[in-house]
């Protein structure tokens, strides 16, 4: 397609073989302002047409070699020249050399003898005209190519034949070209979607009917099985008379767009995770049902469940190991919803549907079609049961307990918020009550959270206000008998409600991150009364301190103890740091660089409460560890209970092997102190030899004699 130039003049070439017209259609075209190039020959003339590629051609018929017929079927076959146009200059005005020319493909013809102020007229005419034609094709091509970007095609009904147009991109989009088209509307119908097909053929029998205009989205099936979702838009036309004459519109592929819709509302409303609906899906269907549930009278349970210990499973397992099991325990809540099979009457059954994950371990469960609210507790009965069976991951066996508590609408709250936060309540009141068990809300729980805002409070000052003491409890020696170290035991002297126990605060104070400056004080405590005992001349003796997570993860902890222990002036080993399990799993490699900087410093480290965690031998060989303390829950049991009699005794056997102490914690049974000593236990603590006692008490017991707990001792 020749773009025409705005400077350069039009140019024509002129193929005849009498040098006169030649000459003569020179001067006119040169005088109208048109360029001229002359041929002589048919030959000649195609040549330079392929050459010169002239605006217009003046073709002679009558030439010798090829004649002005056989030149223009010639010209036309070339692509470059298929819409050129040609003037035919037949010497012969019969109707025979006329409809000749125009098979040829001329555009046009003029008869001699040349009027020549109308062939100026008319090659400007046939210019126009052919510009004209090349600016349609270019804009023509150009919204093809914005429709197929667009996906839109266009199509054209044309009611009196009944036919179908469709453009290239129309076809496309159906998934059928050229002789496939569908060419009426039931062929095309047929492609669509049946469950959609209903909807289009109303909205094209309005259109027929009353010359409305529509738009519409459906879906197609093509015949690939392919489905495509399509928007379309559709205009009547009509005639004087107001009948439909044709309906037009555009149809665009939205399949993509959709898809993407629906992507980015699965990321908002969904969890990723265990692909359960979040907490904002959550929120927007349980108010559905509230207001369903108030038309209807009805009651709505709303049940937080939150897991068990799940930040110590994500600390010893990894947080891998923990996605699996959030993901495990989405699916399993999942199915025990789904298999659930109520006791009473199916007209009246509560629904327990909705299942989301609130973020972190914490998921939720409404519960709809209540008559009573004690139906709810049936659910969170098959829940807890449901999840009480072992999850098998990465090649571990992973148990799970779960709390969950139950908020009943309208009865503990009528809006959402009310409901979730007092159903969350009540799960923490199941954590107090010792965790794996459900409570129902009830009001005086926001009473008992608010005591724990208090004791928060008051837990700040605690140690500017010197409330804070440390006990200590002898750990004995399994064969003298004597004091062989003590471990600092924390308390806090509150001043209205007296000595408070560790457990009732150290939870709280490592949930505000008030254990860090604790730990810290307790560090220092512990080593001030070492060295009062060094000073009052004493063997020296270990004193052991209790270090949660926060602490023992800050980077300047090893910095830390070495200054209380340079300050105190300290020989290496008289503090000991006793750590959970957890603590050294959460992060193991970081934890083994710490506890060698610590061993460095002199500072003895014992794995605390040994055997409820989740510990791998492969670490415990790489910790430098000098003791295991065997939990009090396998020595409690370990006269009456075979397997925990065996735990211990593996316990006792795995130190030795690695060549580290052993500590049996909860001694407090001579029985129990005869089978630790007989399965080779060098160290035990318990009430059988001390309870936690004040400073001052220790020292009497250094002072003293020794006192034989056993007579199987002697
Ligand atoms: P733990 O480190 O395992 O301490 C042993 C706990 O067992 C102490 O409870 C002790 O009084 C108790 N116990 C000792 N012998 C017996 C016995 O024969 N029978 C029974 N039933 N219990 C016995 P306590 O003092 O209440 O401390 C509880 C926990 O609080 C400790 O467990 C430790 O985890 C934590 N804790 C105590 N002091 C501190 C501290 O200074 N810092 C930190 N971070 N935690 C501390
Ligand atoms: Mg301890
Ligand atoms: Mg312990």
């Amino acid at each position: 397609m020749k773009r025409p130039s705005e400077a350069a003049p039009p140019l024509a070439l002129v193929v005849d073989d009498d040098f006169t017209v030649r000459l003569l259609v020179r001067q006119t075209l040169e005088n109208a302002g048109i360029a001229v190039a002359e041929a002589d020959d048919g030959s000649r003339g195609l040549h330079d047409l392929v050459r010169l590629d002239p605006d217009i051609v003046l073709l002679d018929v009558m030439m010798p070699g090829k004649n002005g017929f056989e030149v223009c079927a010639e010209a036309r076959a070339l692509a470059a020249h298929s819409r050129t146009p040609i003037l035919m200059m037949t010497g012969l005005d019969d109707t025979e050399s006329v409809n000749h020319a125009y098979e040829a493909g001329a555009t046009d013809f003029i008869t001699k003898p040349i009027t020549w102020p109308i062939l100026a007229h008319r090659c400007r005419y046939m210019l126009r005209a052919s510009q004209a034609l090349d600016r349609l094709a270019r804009s023509e091509a150009r919204l093809a190519d914005a429709q197929r970007l667009a996906r839109l095609g266009h199509w054209d009904w044309d009611l009196s034949t009944h036919e179908i147009y469709r453009s290239p991109e129309a076809l496309r989009i159906l998934g059928c070209s050229g002789a496939l088209a569908p060419m009426d509307y039931a062929a095309f119908a047929a492609l669509v979607h049946p469950s959609d097909r209903g909807e289009l053929d109303a909205a094209v029998r309005r259109a027929l009917d009353e010359a409305q205009p529509y738009s519409l989205e459906y879906r197609i099936v093509r015949a690939d099985g392919a489905e495509r979702v399509l928007h379309e838009q559709a205009v009547v036309e009509c005639d004087r008379t107001q009948r439909p004459m044709r309906i037009h519109g555009t149809t665009q592929d939205i399949t993509e767009r959709r898809q993407a819709e629906q992507r980015i509302r699965r990321l908002a409303l969904y969890d990723t995770l265990t692909e359960l609906p979040n907490r904002q899906f959550f929120k927007e269907q349980l108010g559905h049902s509230l207001a369903h549930a108030k038309r209807l009278e009805q009651k709505v349970g709303v049940l937080v469940l939150d897991l068990d210990r799940f930040k110590r499973i994500n600390e010893t397992l990894g947080h891998n190991i923990g996605d699996q099991l959030l993901a495990a325990v989405g699916a399993r809540l999942t199915q025990s919803l789904r298999s659930a099979d109520y006791v009473t009457r199916a007209d009246t059954a509560p629904v327990a549907g909705n299942l989301a994950r609130l973020g972190g371990d914490e998921f939720t469960i409404q519960v709809t079609g209540l008559a009573q609210a004690a139906d709810v507790a049936k659910v969170a009965r098959r829940i807890l049961r449901a999840l009480s069976h072992p999850f098998h991951l990465g090649g571990q066996e992973v148990v799970v307990t779960a709390s969950a508590g139950i908020a009943v609408y309208p009865d503990d709250g009528d809006d959402v918020d009310a409901l979730l936060q007092n159903a969350d309540s009540a799960m923490y009141h199941a954590k107090d009550q010792g965790k794996d068990n459900y409570q129902f809300f009830s009001p005086s729980m926001n009473v008992s959270s608010l005591a724990k805002l208090t004791l928060e409070n008051q837990l700040r000052k605690a140690i500017e206000r010197d409330e804070l003491v440390l006990h200590y409890q002898p750990k004995v020696d399994a064969i003298s008998w004597r004091i062989a170290g003590v471990e600092a035991l924390i308390r806090w002297r509150h001043p209205e409600r007296g000595m408070i126990a560790p457990m009732e605060f150290i939870p709280l104070a490592e949930e505000t991150g008030l254990i860090v400056p604790i730990g810290d004080w307790v560090l220092g405590e512990a080593a001030r009364q070492a060295a009062i005992w060094r000073a009052a001349g004493f063997a020296p003796i270990s004193i052991a301190v209790n270090m949660a997570s926060p602490s023992f993860a800050q980077p300047d902890f090893v910095a830390k103890v070495a200054a209380v222990l340079a300050q105190a002036n300290l020989e290496p080993g008289a503090i000991e740091i006793e750590l959970t399990e957890s603590v050294l799993m959460h992060d193991a490699e970081a934890a083994r660089e710490t506890l060698r900087a610590l061993k460095r410093h002199g500072v003895a480290l014992s794995i605390d409460d040994f055997g409820t965690g989740y510990s791998s031998l492969a670490y415990l060989k790489r910790f430098p560890i000098d003791t295991l303390k065997i939990d009090r829950s396998f020595v409690r049991d370990v006269i009456r209970n075979a397997e925990d009699a065996s735990i211990t005794r593996a316990i006792i056997a795995l130190g030795k092997s690695l060549g580290l102490a052993v500590v049996a914690e909860g001694v407090e049974t001579e029985a129990q102190a005869a089978f630790l000593r007989e399965s080779g236990c060098t160290l035990m603590q318990g009430y059988l030899f001390s309870r936690p006692v004040c400073a001052d008490d220790i020292t009497a017991m250094l002072r003293g004699p020794v006192q034989l707990p056993l007579d199987a001792a002697a």
